[in-house]
């Protein structure tokens, strides 16, 4: 085997739960892999702890107003580790000599623009960070085409979709668009925490069950989106834009023991599958070293410990978001966008207590029949989409 080759990544989103599984990967291989940027939302001491540990070139805080504790820190730490703060510096490191690789795990649209960035700069691009796909899906795959940057997706379904298919191994996927012999993609889901409910059994749930997920432990916006089944809807979007493939030609089934992470039907009747316990760390150690393999920590999966396998249909009266999902896909334009933008409102205010668990398929749906769909010919027309849509979706919160 090949040696591995040294890695220097990005880790953007580095105090967030995929954070710290890719730092756990990356902790691994000193040889390797090393962190020279770490950047986080607001949550500074965790930051500089991360930073005491990894030593990284740059450490960047979103939250401009933190950049003096950030600097202090450091210098008090005694780390050479220069402070930034700000988007503007994300974009810049991104797209900087000082990472090859980036692993884009802010979350929410606003993960956006350093994950552009890192496209267009053709780094190993370790997309987490989906929501970005689904607001700017062809963008971002134009960007990584031009730029010849390799996407290794970093959602246990579309890496297990990446390591089936056999054009996305040559070399990441920015020039697998079309994939010959493909009948179909099914995506498996969880079902999320409350997975058999009826609708009138939704009525009111709490934060806390909702983000008490059976069998992934995450952030809370991702959590929730898992209980209300628009993660999966993100997800047939996701992989609408990473592999190509039509909508029509994209299932979903209900696996409550997330052990089969998706699968890859081809027209001759052959089904891939990836199967591993569920833990992120996995995808990650497939996208430091595609199209090697390394140790992530992750053991292997004991099938008579598990014993069964189980799939089931999702239930779409109980959980709209999937619909609206595939609603905004085939809509087309900037529809993605707003239900994006319109979910990210609905999920902060149900967490805030604001409005009940039903109201956030019924605000979505709400915010994409009052703003109709447009063509989405460029940047500008997508972020005024998503900012159109968390208008109105925050006036109808109240
Ligand atoms: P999280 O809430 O645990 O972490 C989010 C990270 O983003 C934090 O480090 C936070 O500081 C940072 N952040 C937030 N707002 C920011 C901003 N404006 N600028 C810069 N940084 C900002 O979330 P997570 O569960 O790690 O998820 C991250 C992304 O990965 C999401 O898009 C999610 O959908 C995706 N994802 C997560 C998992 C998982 O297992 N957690 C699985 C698949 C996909
Ligand atoms: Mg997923």
């Amino acid at each position: 085997m090949s040696q591995l080759p040294a890695r220097n990544i990005a880790v953007f989103g580095a105090t967030g739960s995929i954070g710290a599984s890719a730092l756990d990967v990356i902790a691994r291989h000193p040889g390797n892999l090393r962190a020279t940027v770490l950047a986080a939302g607001s949550k500074v001491d965790a930051l500089l702890a991360l930073c005491r540990v990894h030593r990284p070139l740059h450490a960047v805080i979103a939250d401009a107003s933190q950049f003096a504790a950030l600097r202090d820190g450091l210098r008090e730490a005694g780390l050479d580790t220069q402070p930034h703060a700000g988007d503007e510096a994300l974009i810049e490191l991104a797209a900087g000599d000082d990472c090859d690789t980036v692993v884009a795990a802010i979350v929410g649209a606003a993960g956006l623009s350093s994950t552009l960035a890192a496209a267009k700069a053709g780094k190993r691009l370790l997309l987490a960070n989906k929501e970005s796909l689904v607001l700017a899906g062809e963008l971002l795959m134009q960007a990584a085409h031009a730029s010849g940057a390799v996407i290794v997706p970093i959602d246990s379904e579309h890496n297990a979709i990446f390591q089936c298919l056999p054009q996305a191994q040559s070399g990441g996927l920015s020039d697998a668009p079309t994939h010959a012999g493909l009948r179909r993609i099914v995506l498996t889901a969880s079902g999320g925490p409350f997975r058999g409910r009826v609708r009138a059994q939704l009525a009111d749930v709490t934060p806390e069950q909702a983000i008490a997920h059976p069998k992934w432990s995450m952030g809370p916006k991702i959590s929730v989106d898992s209980a209300t089944l628009m993660n999966k809807g993100l997800e047939v979007i996701e992989a609408h834009h990473l592999f190509g493939v039509s909508r029509e030609r994209i299932d979903v089934v209900v696996h409550p023991q997330s052990l089969v992470h998706s699968l890859v039907e081809f027209v001759d009747g052959s089904t891939l599958a990836q199967l591993g316990l569920p833990d992120m760390r996995t995808a990650l150690a497939v996208g430091f070293a595609w199209p090697q393999r390394i140790d992530s920590g992750v053991a292997g999966l004991d099938l008579l410990q598990h014993g069964r396998l189980d799939f089931e249909a999702p239930d779409l009266d109980a959980f709209p978001c999937l619909r609206l999902a595939f609603d905004a896909l085939k809509a087309g334009g900037t529809a993605p966008a707003m239900l994006n933008a319109a979910n990210e409102v609905a999920v902060s205010a149900f967490l805030q207590r604001r409005i009940a668990f039903l109201s956030i398929p019924a605000l979505v749906e709400a915010t994409l029949d009052a703003l109709p769909a447009s063509a989405a010919d460029s940047l500008d027309v997508l972020r005024e989409a998503d900012a159109a849509a968390r208008r109105h979706a925050m006036a109808a919160v109240g």
